[in-house]
């Protein structure tokens, strides 16, 4: 057993700011409380607790996770409470303490009950925090170390059993292949004792033959690799007996059929090496083309990587190899902790969503058997794991790309994405993310969301985020033309309008800010009147109801009129100078002025008809288009810089029509002439944004 002291040295071996006063407490709290309780073994108990911590160090994991392996049975198994603990060391460890408590609760349940509520408690205290799953792991694999110490042979049984049938794989699918393959092979001897002894009876006879083989092997592999100027470790292994039992069920053999029985693993310095090596095998001895398999491009689901190859020693013996860098290595066997070593403070809260959509399935599943059949099946298969370039982990739905993991790390991330490097290469943001991908968003400051991104994210959260995106970016266009609308307006009202005036009409007109402002007159929700009648109460008391319109007229002269004989432009046709105009003079009224071709003129109205033509004056007569832009980002600030480039006044500006993957807008400009009118529609259809334009 681990003493005191040296418990401490281990974790300030890798974090010297480790809080050494708080791990002695709690080494003495666990050794107080179990007092004189016994293990089956006839040790102390608090052995145990403090076996425990010592595999949590070995994982290098923080202070709070070494005193939750230290505390995890007390409350549990003596007097110690939640809330005595949480006094003693602080929140976060009785949260944790809680958590490792409720999975043991489980194991006290009546049989039937026990698998579904088992693994519920389970995944909801992982949900909570991933460092209660791994004491529980560890706790776990030391039951099972001493698993041979328990009397009753039923208790035994189960003890592996759910071992073998929970434990061991939730060690495998958070990457923990040491804890998996222990487990494994400590619940085969127990539930196959038969079958353990002859593989284990086997391989001690092999080994006696061979003498030595394996380091023999090693040798040779390292020596081929090191001609070739390869630096690499090689270590080399008799598989373990519960592998080669599963080889010989899945395969229907007998033992001296499974010719794979050493496996060689090789550790190079770099990724660029591990493919070298590989070559240089390949080259040296013949290898069986069908068994190479590459987990370095494609990594497994769990997030391990390696090259994995056969070869045919002495042209008769099978070797496994497995190629791989030692920080793949430390992956591979350590999974998920050993990204979460060190990652205090860091909690890779993306881990719970999975957890979460698992426990919906779990409630909602009545039959035990048929729920724990489906989750050791399928409890990740549509889901990924990947991981920002820091480590924090992510879950994303199968399918998911580098949009969907930008905005899952953050908003403003997927706001601002432009690219993406996966494990350190440049791919397209459709790409579709693989289990383990490291995944590096590139961004740019101003970059805006995307709407063909759309077509492709899986999650909900991206999508949502980049429609918002692009209502805002719309209404951002729609107050810039607002702007320039309320520029003009302020011209006409008997004061100068400065930031005070501008203040108080938001708020006279019950908006929430001046950008509300600014998009209400740009989308024509207020009348030009309104705004005045804001910015300057009052102002406009002295206008009739068309004194605005009448105001704007005065800049625009007609010839043929009588002197002195009011006119208006007709709104059917809008004619701007440049139309052939006539104009229809009903008794008692202002002369009506419209454009020949106009519909109205053809509807045979009781008036004269004026032969008219256009004066000098010409300002502010308005044309009316009426222009399909593409929908997407960007096309409406296109559209505003062309009227602007061509020193059009937009007076108003309507949505009138949105049909994807077009948006339609009536627009009111102010133009010189129809000259002038015809160069902004050829500019505008010249324009990538724009679908259509033509003047109504
Ligand atoms: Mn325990």
């Amino acid at each position: 057993m681990l003493r005191q002291y040296e418990l401490v040295e281990r974790v300030l071996s890798y974090d010297p700011d480790a809080d050494e006063a708080a791990l002695n407490r709690a080494y003495v709290y666990t050794v107080q409380k179990h007092g004189t309780q016994k293990r089956a073994s006839g040790d102390p108990y608090f052995s145990h607790p403090v076996e425990v911590a010592g595999l949590m160090t070995d994982l290098k994991l923080d202070v709070p996770t070494i005193i939750t392996a230290l505390l995890h049975d007390t409350v549990e198994d003596t007097l110690a409470t939640i809330e005595d603990i949480e006094a003693n060391f602080g929140a976060d460890v009785a949260r944790l303490v809680d958590g490792v408590t409720k999975l043991s609760k489980i194991e006290q349940m009546a049989e039937n009950e026990r698998a579904a509520e088992n693994l519920r408690k389970f995944l909801l205290a992982m949900s909570e925090d991933i460092r209660v799953l791994l004491v529980k792991l560890a706790d776990r694999l030391h039951n099972m170390r001493t698993l041979h110490f328990i009397k009753s042979p039923d208790k035994r049984q189960r003890i592996a059993r759910e071992t073998m049938d929970i434990y061991a794989p939730l060690a495998e699918r958070v990457g923990m292949y040491e804890y998996m393959r222990e487990m494994q092979l400590l619940a085969f001897e127990q539930l196959e004792p038969e079958a353990y002894a002859t593989i284990t009876n086997r391989l001690v006879e092999l080994r006696s033959q061979d003498g030595g083989q394996v380091d023999a092997i090693a040798l040779k592999i390292k020596q081929a690799l090191a001609e070739a100027g390869l630096h690499v470790e090689v270590s080399g292994r008799e598989k373990h007996p519960y592998s080669i039992w599963k080889k010989m069920a899945e395969r229907h053999v007998s033992f001296e059929q499974v010719t794979d029985i050493m496996a060689f693993r090789v550790i190079c310095e770099s990724e660029a090496d591990c493919y070298s090596a590989m070559g240089v095998l390949h080259t040296t001895w013949q290898f069986l083309p069908g068994k190479f398999k590459d987990y370095i491009s494609t990594p497994k689901s769990n997030g391990y990587k390696s090259l994995h190859t056969s070869l045919m020693y002495e042209n008769s013996m099978r070797v496994e190899v497995q190629i791989r860098t030692r920080a793949m290595h430390m992956t591979n066997e350590f999974g998920l902790a050993a990204h979460w070593a060190y990652k205090q403070g860091d909690r890779p809260d993306g881990a719970v969503g999975w957890l979460r959509d698992l426990i919906e399935i779990v409630d909602a599943s009545h039959d035990a058997d048929e729920l724990l059949e489906h989750t050791r099946m399928a409890i990740y298969q549509d889901r990924i794991f990947a991981f920002t370039p820091k480590g924090a982990l992510f879950q994303l739905p199968k399918g998911a790309t580098p949009v969907d993991f930008a905005f899952a790390v953050h908003t403003d991330l997927g706001a601002q994405a432009v690219g993406a490097k996966i494990n350190g290469r440049h791919m397209p943001l459709r790409t579709q993310l693989a289990n383990g991908d490291v995944v590096e968003i590139i961004k740019r400051k101003n970059a805006e969301p995307q709407l063909s991104w759309l077509g492709y994210v899986v999650t909900g959260k991206a999508r949502a985020a980049i429609r918002r995106a692009v209502r805002l970016k719309e209404r951002a266009e729609i107050a810039e033309i607002g702007s320039k609308l309320f520029e003009e307006i302020a011209t006409r009202v008997p004061a100068r309008i400065g930031k005070k005036a501008r203040h108080d009409a938001v708020e006279r007109l019950g908006l929430m800010d001046e950008e509300d402002l600014m998009f209400a007159i740009g989308a024509a929700k207020l009348t030009d009147r309104e705004v005045m009648e804001a910015l300057v109460p009052g102002c406009t008391a002295e206008f009739e109801d068309d004194a605005d319109w009448t105001r704007r007229e005065h800049a625009i002269s007609i010839r043929g009129l009588t002197p002195g004989v009011g006119f208006h432009l007709a709104e059917c046709c809008h004619p701007v100078p440049g139309d052939r105009i006539v104009g229809l003079r009903k008794k008692g009224e202002a002369v009506e002025v419209h454009a020949i071709g106009c519909f109205e003129l053809a509807n045979g109205i009781d008036a004269d008809w004026l032969d008219l033509s256009w004066g000098k004056r010409s300002q502010g007569a308005v044309g009316r288009l009426r222009v399909t832009l593409y929908d997407r980002p960007g096309t409406l600030a296109e559209m505003a810089g062309i009227f602007a480039q061509n020193h059009v006044n937009v007076k108003r500006l309507d949505q009138v029509e949105t049909d994807h993957p077009f948006t339609t807008y009536e627009i009111d400009n102010e133009v010189q002439d129809l000259a002038h009118l015809t160069r902004v529609l050829s500019a505008l259809r010249a324009s990538d944004a724009v679908a259509q334009a033509e003047r109504i």
